[in-house]
């Protein structure tokens, strides 16, 4: 061939994205032109891009409705045990292109937009993210649901339809600015609304004294109206449900009792109920004790657990038997996972179901609720930890803060009884803080109320069992286990890196996509001379891609022949995006200071949200963009350093940049991140790790071997030996030449000449009370990355490096841990039955005539 292949090209000829068929094109093709002219009422003289991305979603969307109907027919005839993930956040990221891999449509779909005279890519990139989350927590539970569907559980994800995810972040003269994300606005083709199954939540009101016991009375009432997005699992016919709720104002809202005869003020208050699914939370690792917050975090409890239980009462399960033992079964068909603390509620809300609605003895319930609820940590950061105030709790729930005091009351007859006369460890167990504000503590409600507590790493679990809950584990340690977080190689690879995949794929065929352990034999093709410059072919590809994304959307010209070094995450000081930026000035003097030494070329880029509230996080946003400009603009440097803040990052960025990424920064001071999933996802697209032993890169070098990975810095024992030693950053500044010139610059004012203190407040914490300690791991972590640049200047032995790190990245699937909670935690097995595509008769259901004229039922 005499020209390089076009993307559209090289995306057709990737078997492992399903079969073209000549009939397949055709049919989507009609399909296309008959939802442009029908749904979106339009013709191709006036259609717009985004009119040609409705066509085309609505399209692929009439492939999974035949299937998603079946899956839901299959789940209530053979009603096996449900699992419900219930979580704040679910960070989904775009529907599109994930639907027509799982559907094995994608390469069908190429041809016929391509047949069309469109550019899917172009018509791809008009979706807007569904940023229901904020970083890794809500996109753990996006990969989950993809690994959960997948394996064939019959698994949900319950949460809130925010009118507003994630902010949108633009940055203007260096600072951060947060812009509201509108993602409805044009629609969103993936939701169905579901009224006929909408419920109500109470708020408010008192507990009342009654013959038949205790009653939750003059509540103010919410609707929660759930709205269903698909769920499919990679090529198996399974479509599992995403039911998110939306917060809707009863008809008769301050009309009946408050607002009589005021009327439009009555309409116009309907927005102080709707309030509740408003807008997510835009903290990461932070806890703020808001009242919309704890509303929120009950709404989705009351309404979720009213749905869990009226699909069990419509199971064989529920319906026959006595009330008095139908729940008996209740956790062997029904297992709820609490992604963090911010569901806690629902543990108390059963309880309230149990004991004031089904009337159960308060033992039967405890013991049913605790066999029904795990719960997973996600941190360990003091001020992430949620403690709401027992005022708050009591104004907003009456009834669930008796009920907690209940609880408390008998975890710590138990305590006292097993460690008689020891009052402080009554104290450190108590559900209840005492002391200034009482509060409550989420995570041991938490803790107490679940058959099962994991952490998301090794290091973590172990943080968490034997230190921050210790006293816990003390009393009943069978229940702590970890769980390694994962990732879904259908997104991370197949969807964000088409080369790669393809590439793999030829060389130990497509079943690893399933089976990502299989990676394990990419091991003997290392010393391969042909791999590796295949492997780093496709790298190269993707930067050249990546570099001409940059210049377009950004008018930013980077070297695609340089060293990406890349940083994306949550901005937080644990991250310490403060270390690589001392690093970046490091460089930069090196350069100014010898111009003729060579230097490996790079560019630094980093990004990131700052929680909107979260000063010191803005101030490194600004500091990063303040050196950028010096840097990027001394003709000194020239084409060897570059450094970019990328503005806005989120899933559908984290997409595009991490398949072009050579270095993967990953140095959270060791103790801090919990596990960290955006490691794994560049380790599995061919970037090397430079990373503390910190969260699950502990077990990234534990699986590729230390050597394959650049590891620096203070193990957890050595933060702790220097926490009792005192951290003195003053030392390090006087001890390290290096360290000395690069604040001295910041503090000068040299990049910030009109305001030459703006940066005084990060210096000072630098020197005065940075609790993740920069200054410590500073010279590891300079010196580690030279060690970095003199490898990437061999391009074999690096490329050599990259591979044997995809070969070891397979138990960084998300399908792996799913397996891993199924076995240990939700009891129940991964099917590999093939529910019937939607043109094939049903075997189950047409042998049982009960079945045909059954409803569907969600
Ligand atoms: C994976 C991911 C994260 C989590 O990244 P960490 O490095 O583990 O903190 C955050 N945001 C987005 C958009 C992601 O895709």
């Amino acid at each position: 061939m005499s020209r390089p292949l076009t993307d559209q090209e090289k995306r057709k000829q990737i078997s492992i994205r399903g079969i073209v068929g000549v009939e397949n094109v055709a049919e989507l093709k009609k399909g296309f032109n008959r939802h442009l002219h029908f749904t979106l009422v339009k013709d191709r003289n006036v259609a717009t891009t985004r009119d040609y991305y409705f066509a085309l979603a609505h399209t692929v969307r009439d492939h999974l409705v035949g299937r998603w109907i079946r899956t839901q027919q299959y789940y209530y005839e053979k009603d096996p045990k449900r699992v419900y993930y219930l979580s704040l956040e679910f960070y989904m990221g775009r529907t599109l292109q994930n639907t027509m891999i799982n559907l094995g449509l994608q390469n069908a779909c190429d041809e016929a937009i391509y047949q069309l005279g469109l550019d899917i890519e172009e018509l791809e990139d008009i979706e807007e993210d569904a940023g229901l989350g904020n970083g890794g927590l809500g996109r753990l539970a996006a990969c989950f649901l993809d690994s959960m569907a997948t394996l064939g559980l019959a698994a949900y994800g319950y949460g809130i339809r925010y009118e507003y995810g994630i902010f949108n972040q633009k940055i203007r003269d260096g600072w951060q600015v947060e812009e509201a994300d509108d993602w409805l606005r044009h629609g969103n083709p993936w939701e169905k609304a579901r009224p006929e199954y909408m419920l109500p939540v109470h708020f408010y009101g008192r507990v009342e004294h009654t013959k038949s016991g205790l009653k939750w009375v003059d509540t103010q009432v919410v609707l929660a109206l759930p709205y269903d997005t698909p769920v499919p699992g990679y090529m198996n016919n399974t479509v599992n449900t995403m039911r998110l709720w939306s917060a809707r104002a009863p008809n008769d809202f301050n009309l009946r009792d408050f607002n009589v005869g005021d009327y439009i003020q009555a309409v116009l208050d309907r927005n102080v109920a709707e309030n509740i699914s408003r807008v997510l939370y835009p903290n990461d690792n932070f806890f703020e004790g808001k009242e919309l917050r704890l509303k929120q975090e009950y709404f989705v409890v009351a309404a979720t657990l009213q749905d869990i239980i009226r699909r069990f009462k419509a199971s064989k399960f529920g319906s026959t038997e006595s009330v008095r033992t139908m729940f008996d079964s209740f956790p062997d068909q029904v297992a709820i996972q609490l992604n963090d603390t911010h569901p806690a509620l629902a543990i108390p809300e059963l309880m309230r179901v149990f004991v004031d609605i089904e009337k159960l003895p308060w033992t039967k319930a405890w013991d049913i609720t605790k066999q029904t609820f795990a719960y997973t940590n996600h941190t360990v950061l003091p001020e992430a930890l949620e403690r709401w105030p027992v005022d708050l709790v009591e104004k907003l729930l009456p009834r669930h803060l008796q009920i907690i005091y209940e609880i408390n009351q008998r975890h710590l007859d138990k305590v006292r009884a097993l460690f008689p006369n020891d009052l402080d460890r009554l104290r450190r167990m108590s559900l209840i803080e005492e002391g200034g504000v009482k509060r409550i503590n989420m995570a041991h409600l938490c803790i107490i109320g679940s058959h099962a507590v994991n952490g998301v790493a090794k290091i973590h679990s172990d943080i968490v069992k034997n230190q921050v809950f210790k006293d816990f584990a003390d009393l009943e340690p069978e229940k702590f286990q970890n769980k390694t977080n994962g990732i879904t190689p259908r997104r991370w690879l197949l969807l964000c890196n088409p080369g790669l995949a393809e590439l793999i794929a030829e060389k130990i065929g497509e079943d690893y996509v399933k089976d990502l352990s299989q990676l394990t034999k990419l091991h003997k093709f290392v010393n391969d001379d042909i791999f590796i410059r295949e492997i780093s072919k496709v790298k190269q590809e993707n930067k050249v891609k990546f570099a001409q994304f940059l210049e377009k959307e950004y008018n930013v010209k980077i070297n695609p022949s340089s060293m990406f070094d890349v940083h994306v995450k949550r901005i937080h000081e644990y991250k310490r995006q403060l270390m690589n930026c001392l690093h970046i000035i490091t460089m930069y003097n090196r350069i100014k200071r010898d111009p003729m030494k060579p230097f490996v070329p790079r560019t630094v880029i980093i990004g990131g949200k700052a929680a909107p509230g979260y000063h010191m996080a803005k101030m490194i946003i600004r500091l990063i963009t303040a050196v950028g400009h010096v840097v990027n603009n001394d003709p000194v440097v020239g084409n060897k350093l570059k450094v970019i803040f990328l503005e806005n990052y989120r899933v559908s960025l984290a997409e595009k940049v991490i398949p072009a990424t050579d270095l993967s920064e990953q140095i959270s001071t060791a103790g801090t991140e919990a596990s960290g999933t955006g490691n794994m996802k560049f380790m599995l697209n061919g970037a090397l790790t430079i990373g503390t032993m910190d969260g699950a890169n502990v077990e990234m070098a534990e699986e590729a071997g230390e050597e394959n990975l650049f590891i620096f810095g203070m193990r957890i024992q050595d933060v702790e030996e220097l926490d009792k030693k005192g951290y003195n950053a003053q030392e390090y500044y006087e001890k390290l030449p290096e360290l000395k010139q690069a604040i001295d610059l910041i503090k000068s004012g040299f990049f910030s000449p009109k305001q030459p203190d703006l940066f005084n407040e990060v210096t000072n914490m630098l020197f005065h009370h940075d609790r993740f300690k920069v200054f410590a791991d500073y010279e590891a972590y300079v010196k580690c990355q030279d060690t970095v640049s003199q490898l990437y200047m061999n391009a074999k032995e690096w490329t050599k490096l990259v591979i044997r790190n995809i070969a070891a990245s397979g138990k960084f699937s998300s399908d792996r841990t799913i397996k891993e909670y199924a076995r240990d935690i939700w009891n129940v097995e991964p099917s590999d039955i093939k529910i019937p595509p939607p043109n094939e008769p049903r075997d189950v259901a047409d042998k049982n005539p009960n079945c045909t004229t059954q409803k569907l039922k969600m």
